[in-house]
């Protein structure tokens, strides 16, 4: 095409067509710095994204209903009388599979949480920003819930920016009311599904049911959660993705020229521009895109994929299946804007496997194999015993020490378990009697003959004692054994007694 004589675009000189950066440049990360939503002076630009069906489309309103039908159903679900997924703030634990999890499990859990974030780091880059388009919930609810109700109540896109920019009437102020009615409600329904899977489904809906005055702290939750909610989805929408989502941020270190993205092919689409008459028809010069800028009014962050991979795209998708009409109404392929990596806009072959993707998945597999393993193998009773009093031990006359603990027993599972504890001596000693019963140590307690009933999630504290002979002590200290049973399973743990320095007793001991 030659440039000096015609222009690209109605509005564009033949100088700024000439300006437009190469293929390089334009799809180079971060090149893009202008924020369409925001105007002069920070002022708030509104995007009203046209509708859009297609291929892709119709595919992600299928996964995000999914998506909601599980979000929306997990709070319900309970496994032998446990919330299935619930970070129990109030209580401090975290119900998960039919199990309990509490502050001391924490470690079970960080290789699956550095597992995780390795995950992320590897699906962002092989297919670059696939969750924000397919299952955020920001994008999710925005898309397939919220945008839904606004066209129902308010109409098309096209309609609603006329009759905003008309300003006040009956028509605009009754639409308005109903649409925040609806959203208010929506928000009512999604905020307190969030607050349950922290404060509990049945408080929830207790706490919806009740007057405020009954609990008030619990009131304030679901009126917090519920403003939230609707304020995000009736004010904040895409600016949450924009503005304040810290993935988003990390695009421009977890993609690379190999990573997915949805991208516009710049060889293929330019010079844009449609022919003299604006229709169908001989284009001589010019590439596929016909400038129509579907793509643009179709994105719900206001942004012109062609010029570039920005960090506002959040790969929704809806641009390629705008194009993909237009290029089917102009007879020509498919794809000029599609899902491909930018060293394959750019017309670059690169082979071979990545490095990144295989410490990444190597990474992953490690870790979270090893949190499995450390889940799977957690018993099922935590015991801690913590000692007490202000110096490790006590002398009792010139040979005895006493070491002085307080048991704390959980039980982690659902069940009820009816625990008895057991002093199964020091491995070594050779004195041990039947019964819990040692020549040398002597172990003060309660829980003779006793069972301890503990339900699920339930704490138990016992206080004891250990007396045993300071000729016991190599190097201050010796180990002991315990063992706790419940008629079914038993557990084994050690207690470290401390005593004094320089007193190495016999090896029999
Ligand atoms: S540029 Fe396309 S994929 Fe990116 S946010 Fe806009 S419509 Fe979605
Ligand atoms: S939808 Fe396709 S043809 Fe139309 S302006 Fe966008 S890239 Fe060009």
């Amino acid at each position: 095409m030659d440039s000096t004589t015609t222009p690209e675009t109605p509005n564009e000189t033949p100088n700024e067509t000439s300006r437009r950066p190469s293929v390089a440049q334009a799809l180079r990360l971060g090149e893009n710095n202008t924020q369409p939503t925001i105007g002069a002076g920070g002022k708030r630009n509104w995007v009203y994204p046209r509708e859009i069906k297609g291929f892709l489309t119709r595919r992600r309103n299928l996964v995000a209903w999914v998506l909601l039908f599980v979000y929306l159903g997990i709070p319900w679900l309970t496994w032998e009388g446990v919330p299935v997924l619930q970070v129990d703030v109030f209580a401090r634990r975290l119900a998960l599979l039919g199990h309990y999890f509490y502050a001391q499990d924490i470690r079970l859990f960080l290789p699956g949480g550095l597992a995780f974030i390795v995950f992320v780091f590897l699906v962002t880059a092989k297919w670059g920003r696939v969750w924000c388009g397919w299952a955020c919930p920001q994008t999710v609810f925005l898309q397939f819930v919220f945008a839904p109700v606004e066209k129902w109540i308010e109409g098309r896109a096209s309609t609603r920016r006329a009759r905003d920019a008309a300003g006040f009437s009956f028509d605009w102020a009754w639409r308005k009311i109903a649409k925040n009615v609806a959203f208010f409600g929506i928000a009512t329904l999604i905020g307190n599904t969030a607050l349950a899977y922290f404060w509990g489904r049945d408080n929830v809906l207790w706490a919806l049911s009740n007057s405020p005055a009954t609990n008030p702290a619990g009131f304030a939750f679901v009126v917090a959660f519920t403003l939230v909610f609707y304020w995000v989805f009736a004010f904040f929408k895409e600016q949450a993705c924009v503005l304040i989502c810290p993935y988003a941020r990390l695009q421009s270190v977890l993609l690379d020229e190999r990573s997915l993205i949805v991208g516009y092919d710049a060889n293929r689409g330019e010079p844009r521009g449609r022919n003299a008459a604006g229709l169908p028809g001989k284009r001589e010069g010019l590439g596929d895109c016909v400038d129509c800028n579907q793509c643009v009014q179709v994105c719900p962050t206001g942004i012109d994929i062609r010029q570039g991979v920005q960090l506002e795209c959040i790969a929704c998708t809806r641009c390629i299946d705008a194009c993909d009409m237009t290029m089917k109404a102009w007879k020509k392929p498919v794809g000029l804007i599609r899902y491909a990596s930018l060293s394959e806009l750019e017309g670059k072959r690169v082979g071979g496997a990545r490095k990144r993707l295989i410490v990444y998945g190597a990474l992953m597999t490690v870790l979270a194999s090893l949190s499995v393993y450390l889940l799977v193998t957690r018993p099922e009773i935590s015991i801690d015993a913590l000692r007490q009093g202000r110096s490790p031990y006590q002398m009792l006359g010139e040979d005895s020490v006493v070491n002085t603990f307080t048991l704390n027993l959980r039980n982690k599972g659902t069940m009820r378990r009816d625990i008895e504890v057991v002093f199964a001596g020091p491995a070594a000693d050779a004195n041990m009697q039947p019964g819990g019963k040692s020549a040398l140590f002597t172990v003060h307690h309660d829980w003779e003959g006793r069972r301890y009933s503990l339900g699920s999630g339930q704490r138990r504290t016992l206080p004891f004692h250990v007396t045993a002979p300071r000729s016991v002590f190599q190097g201050g200290k010796r180990e002991v054994m315990f063992r706790l049973n419940d008629g079914k399973e038993s557990w084994d743990f050690k207690v470290l007694l401390v005593g004094p320095f320089g007193n190495v007793g016999p090896a029999a001991h």
